[in-house]
């Protein structure tokens, strides 16, 4: 390597997070590559048994095998956990690996895990059904009263889990007020940062423990690849890493190479995509068609002064209600052409989506209701179209009723 590769190397933990972005992490070898190398290789070599013994045995620190070893993996660890701010990030196969290794390293049989009641379905589940076979004991609570979280905060809890900014109704949790209550007790705070991403709200600085994320959002932002990641302190990450050695749910190379590249445009992407968001809040709002507009970056938004100050911009998904329940909302997204009729969001491309019967459908009728998610609910993950092409194509979608 010559002097200036070096220097760039040591470089690459420094900077503004726009720099950050497109340099941490990035270990050049000495083939000169300028994009970051795609090891796609199971195992690694050793020059002779000693070094081999040395890396088996006395963790020499040479790489031995890539399901905990691996360096685009690593490239995308060290890159993302600058972003977030943390000293370590652990990448996994996708975002619910991620929670399911947070909580086979951190939870045992007897420990307790308050969880919001309004985060994304399958973690929920996961904590109920899979966790609670084992002994682990759930609480869910309403994430905006501060009070149930006190009460839910025994001595024998561990983690406290929320996702904020909520999905699909955008409403605004308080992470410095909920993480207050939940180091009284000695137990750790998680924040779910899918939908804001580093690039908007870095949960760290606002007193979380730990951040976990599906990669498969907007830090691809592209929808090509299903992966996640988990962030935080040394010694939180450490028994997060030998599960993952073990329990092996781990990031293959080809997709952290495209999470790296995902990660070179997430600032700008989310800071176009907010633009957007709103300008087609702005527009639904007045459209007699449209009961309610549910964004934060709107005054009338119950979680406005609270985004305003634990986000640094609103995001790109919002949700709206019209007229004529489920036969309404499916008669509006049905005339739309422009936008992607897909459950998942978080795509260059603006996606259209009905939750109550689709990303909320197995719920009861009464916890779709208790989350806001009426039939006339639809939810737009907003992508990088022009506005105006977007407002035609809604536009288009509200003739229809
Ligand atoms: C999609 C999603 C997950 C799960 O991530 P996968 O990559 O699909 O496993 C977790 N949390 C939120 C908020 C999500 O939107």
């Amino acid at each position: 390597m010559n002097s200036r590769d070096i220097a760039q190397q040591q470089a690459t933990g420094e900077g503004e997070f726009s720099t950050r972005a497109v340099r941490a992490g990035h270990r050049r070898t000495e083939e000169g590559e300028h994009a970051e190398a795609m090891f796609m290789t199971s195992s690694f070599t050793f020059p002779n048994a000693e070094r081999a013994k040395a890396a088996f045995v006395d963790d020499s620190g040479d790489n031995v095998y890539s399901r905990f070893d691996n360096p685009t993996v690593q490239a995308f660890e060290e890159r993302l956990a600058s972003l977030e701010g943390a000293e370590r990030c652990i990448a996994t196969a996708s975002g619910m690996a991620a929670t399911l290794a947070l909580g086979m390293a951190h939870l045992q049989a007897g420990d307790r895990i308050v969880c919001s009641q309004a985060v994304f379905g399958s973690t929920l589940n996961l904590w109920t059904k899979y966790f609670g076979k084992f002994g682990v004991e759930v609480v869910t609570v309403d994430p905006f009263d501060l009070d149930a979280w006190r009460s839910a905060m025994t001595p024998g809890t561990k983690l406290a889990y929320l996702e904020t900014p909520t999905n699909p109704r955008c409403e605004v949790v308080d992470i410095r007020a909920v993480a207050d209550i939940v180091h009284a007790v000695d137990a750790k705070l998680v924040v779910d940062n899918c939908f804001c991403t580093p690039a908007l709200q870095r949960p760290l600085e606002l007193g979380a423990d730990i951040v976990s994320h599906s990669a498969t959002k907007f830090l691809d932002g592209q929808g090509r690849a299903v992966g996640g990641a988990i962030c935080g302190s040394e010694a939180d990450m450490e028994p997060i890493y030998l599960f993952m050695r073990s329990g092996g749910p781990s990031m293959s190379a080809f997709n952290a190479w495209v999470f790296l590249k995902g990660l070179e445009t997430l600032e700008i992407r989310m800071r176009a995509q907010s633009a957007t968001a709103m300008q087609v809040a702005e527009w639904l709002q007045q459209q007699p068609q449209v009961q309610a507009v549910y964004y934060s970056g709107l005054a009338s938004h119950p979680g406005h002064e609270l985004a305003k100050q634990q986000q640094s911009d609103f995001g790109a998904v919002l949700s709206f209600e019209v007229k004529g329940g489920q036969e309404g909302a499916w008669s509006v997204i049905d005339a739309t052409q422009l936008c992607s009729l897909t459950g998942n969001l978080g795509d260059t491309r603006t996606t259209i989506t009905h939750p109550s019967t689709t990303t909320h459908g197995r719920l009861s009728e009464e916890q779709r209701l208790a989350a806001g998610i009426n039939p006339g609910l639809i939810r737009l993950s907003v992508g990088l179209e022009s506005a105006s092409d977007l407002i035609a194509d809604l536009s288009k979608g509200l003739s229809a009723l």
